[in-house]
């Protein structure tokens, strides 16, 4: 497969970025990381005529504990660099561990935030996490700047509701509040590939009762998916509890492909949420 030439225009800023995709239409794509881009213009599954760089832009890279009980994170933090950041660990552990499952050494060293979230595989580790975390994302134009939340950005397989001339810039996560604990399970063929099934879950237990869970599913839908049953049955119940409350699991729709089929995927599923819920419940109390 032979790559068409491409025009290289590389920004100074995201509101030149967004000029330049306002400027060259449909046939611009932004490149961050080109950890997805990449393989895809290889591939010949996108073509662009333009190639917008902001891998160099000076803003972005923060990763900040604001005082409002958030973790403000550029959209170019790195894969490695959030699992390895000490202030983001120790703010929002959830994601830090699962930014480390990600793919291996140069994915995860090159590889962007902003490009893992707005090229929103349903089988990818940070939308999941973001998605169980209720993060939003900041988004812009260059013109106009809105805050999306994460479960409203993701709205299917490769799809997300930016305008083509927008651009996240950053996101904004909770940090893991007093008596929380978290788990991330992922079951996955080889160390390093994409999830066969995935699970963010976060616990607030108090007493040996759970007082607030958050959990979602990722890689078994057409993006993540929060379990909102899950999360209504296990509200008062014991920690000792858990596992019998965890029936099948709704509201998520796998499909067979090479790696497994459906079924398997479903039962999967309720076998990791059961293990992430049981750990951060673990942890929850451990942390009261
Ligand atoms: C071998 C391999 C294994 C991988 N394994 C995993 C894995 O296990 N889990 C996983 O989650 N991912 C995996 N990935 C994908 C990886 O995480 C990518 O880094 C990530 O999906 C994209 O980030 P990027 O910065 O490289 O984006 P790019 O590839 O540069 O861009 C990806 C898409 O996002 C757009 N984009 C980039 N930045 C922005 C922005 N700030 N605002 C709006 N749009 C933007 C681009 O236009 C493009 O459409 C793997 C990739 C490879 C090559």
């Amino acid at each position: 497969m032979f790559t068409r030439p491409f025009r290289y225009e590389r920004a100074g800023q995201y509101t030149d970025a967004c000029d330049l995709l306002r400027a060259y239409g449909e046939d611009a794509k932004v490149i961050a990381g080109g950890q997805s881009l990449l393989p895809m213009i290889n591939l010949g599954l996108v073509q662009p005529g333009v190639l917008v760089d902001i891998s160099r832009l000076a803003e972005g890279r923060e990763i900040t504990v604001q005082d409002n009980g958030y973790l403000a994170l550029g959209a170019l933090v790195t894969h490695a660099r959030l699992a390895a950041d000490t202030g983001a660990r120790a703010a929002q552990p959830l994601l830090a561990e699962a930014a480390r499952r990600i793919g291996n050494n140069r994915v995860r060293n090159r590889g962007t935030l902003g490009g893992s979230l707005a090229h929103a595989d349903p089988a990818a580790e940070l939308p999941l996490v973001m998605v169980a975390l209720g993060a939003s994302y900041e988004v812009t134009s260059g013109r106009v700047s809105r805050s999306v939340r994460a479960e409203d950005f993701h709205l299917g397989f490769f799809t997300t509701g930016l305008d083509a001339d927008e651009l996240i810039t950053s996101v904004r996560a909770p940090v893991l509040g007093p008596g929380w604990g978290w788990s991330f399970q992922e079951m996955s063929r080889r160390d390093g590939d994409f999830a066969v099934a995935s699970v963010a879950a976060l616990i607030r237990s108090a007493d040996g009762l759970v007082v607030e869970a958050r959990v979602a599913a990722g890689a078994v839908s057409d993006r993540p998916v929060r379990l909102a049953d899950v999360e209504s049955a296990l509200t008062g119940c014991a920690v000792a509890d858990i596992a019998a409350r965890v029936g099948p699991i709704q509201g998520i729709r796998p499909a067979d492909d090479t790696g497994a089929t459906a079924q398997y995927k479903e039962r999967l599923t309720r076998v990791l949420v059961t293990r992430a819920l049981e750990e951060a419940a673990g942890r929850s109390g451990e942390a009261a």
